[in-house]
């Protein structure tokens, strides 16, 4: 029986494992993570809406219901192309075939030190850290006597204007406007700074001029200061750096401003194209490799559509998924990828969202509604689908959330093997 490895479990690994046929292939998912997880709702982890286990589910209780199909937990450290075979943190597995579906990263356009100081949303871990730090500095703030100071702690700039940053702007709002006066007395609104800035002159780059304008609108309403054509140069000692040489304080920033593919030790550099993704043919063949294929985020599919590549969103991943498993099942290469871009959306808050969808845009609770239910139908296992929906309607009636802890290791022994 034919052997495929897939490095990833995301949108692209996991729709391949359900429409490869298993009577034909054993296949073996790596993920340094044992659970699939739900990016579109990690800003919602970050401003303590949902838990992280809503939005995730373990991939050994997928893989029960598929015969042939191993899970491998591990961090992919080498490929060796010509021995056939993918070494991770803990094991070395042979393949006949290879799938790369490892997403992208954060990408910082070369500025040091941005990993390590600026939170992030990319991963459930890091909207969780993000999470912590929000909480962290609203305690310090309710607390701290002196006023320039406390203004100081909680002081939030989110960089990057598309979806995340949109969306995580305002989950920050509507706690500024609606969670603060409830829960931290002691705290006044004007204590709370949070801006966003966008490097473009406009909010949602990818959707139409309507849509954009209206996120501007929503933005504001909750009571976060957009600015637009402003980019971020360097941040150190708590001092951001912007395009145009001025500084300023800020105690946290969020970074959501670029991804990249993410890195693959082993595959050639002169298969490497354009934000470090992997480029594929029309059949996410990966070009010049012979058996080793890319799909989702990691993959460059040039065409004369898209001539930078697909957009880094779930659509593609899931549809290029599928595209290659018919291929794969058939024995043949024969169906090229073909795109369908159903449209894209963002929320902004309660009731507030955008979306564009093919031939029309829409805004306001309509938009709002249409975004829970295609997030509810996506997010993977029923109880999942359950608690999130109990989640928000719980949430609507009175933004209240027993999600606001802070948990921090302190005694345990800290495992070094868990940063391999
Ligand atoms: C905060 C956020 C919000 C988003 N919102 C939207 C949205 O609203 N709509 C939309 O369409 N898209 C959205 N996206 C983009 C969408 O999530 C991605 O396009 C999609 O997840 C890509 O699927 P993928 O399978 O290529 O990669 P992923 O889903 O990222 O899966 C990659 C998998 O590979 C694993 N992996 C990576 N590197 C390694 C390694 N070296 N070793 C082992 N395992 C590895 C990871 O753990 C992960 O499980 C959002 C993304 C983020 C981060």
């Amino acid at each position: 029986m034919e052997r495929i490895v897939i490095i990833g479990g995301g949108f692209a690994g996991l729709n391949l494992v359900k429409k490869l046929n298993k009577d034909k292939f054993r296949i073996m998912v790596i993920d340094r993570n044992n659970f699939h997880c739900f990016p579109p709702l990690f800003y919602q982890i970050a401003s303590s809406s949902l838990a992280s286990a809503n939005i995730c589910f373990p991939f050994r209780r997928e893989f029960i219901k598929h015969k042939n199909v191993t899970y491998h937990m591990g961090h992919v450290k080498d490929i060796d192309l010509k021995g056939k075979k993918v070494t991770t943190s803990y094991e070395t597995l042979e393949y006949d075939r290879l799938i790369i579906a490892a997403g992208s990263t954060s990408n910082y356009f070369g500025m040091k030190n941005l990993d390590e100081m600026t939170f992030g949303i990319k991963t459930v871990a890091q909207a969780a850290h993000t999470r912590d730090e929000i909480i962290d500095r609203l305690e310090r703030g309710a607390m701290e006597p002196d006023p320039k100071r406390r203004k100081e702690l909680l002081s939030f700039l989110v960089v990057g204007g598309g979806p995340s940053g949109v969306e995580m702007a305002g989950a920050l709002g509507e706690m500024k406007k609606f969670i603060l006066p409830k829960e931290y007395p002691e705290l006044s609104p004007d204590d709370v700074r949070i801006t966003l800035v966008e490097g473009t002159g406009k909010l949602l780059g990818a959707m139409r001029e309507k849509s954009s304008a209206k996120a501007l609108e929503y933005l504001k309403d909750l009571l976060v200061d957009v600015r637009l054509n402003t980019t971020m140069k360097d941040y150190s000692d708590k001092y951001v750096t912007f395009g145009d040489g001025t500084k300023e304080y800020w105690e946290t920033v969020i970074w959501t401003a670029g991804v990249k593919g993410e890195p693959m030790p082993g595959i050639p550099a002169e298969c490497m194209g354009r934000g470090g993704r992997i480029m594929v043919d029309t059949y996410n063949r990966v070009k010049g490799l012979e058996n080793v294929m890319a799909v989702g985020d990691i993959a460059l599919m040039e065409c004369d559509d898209y001539p930078h590549g697909h957009p880094q969103m779930a659509q593609p991943a899931i549809q290029e998924a599928a595209n290659l498993a018919k291929n794969l099942n058939e024995g043949n290469f024969t169906h090229e990828f073909k795109y369908h871009d159903k449209g894209s959306m963002a929320t902004i808050g309660k009731n507030r969202a955008v979306a564009d969808l093919p031939g029309s845009s829409y805004s306001g609770i309509v938009a709002w509604l249409m975004w829970m239910l295609i997030h509810l139908l996506s997010i993977l296992g029923m109880r999942n689908k359950i608690t999130v929906m109990l989640n928000w309607i719980w949430n609507y009636f009175n933004y209240s959330t027993s999600l606001r802890l802070l948990l921090r290791p302190t005694q345990y022994p800290l495992r070094r093997h868990w940063g391999d």
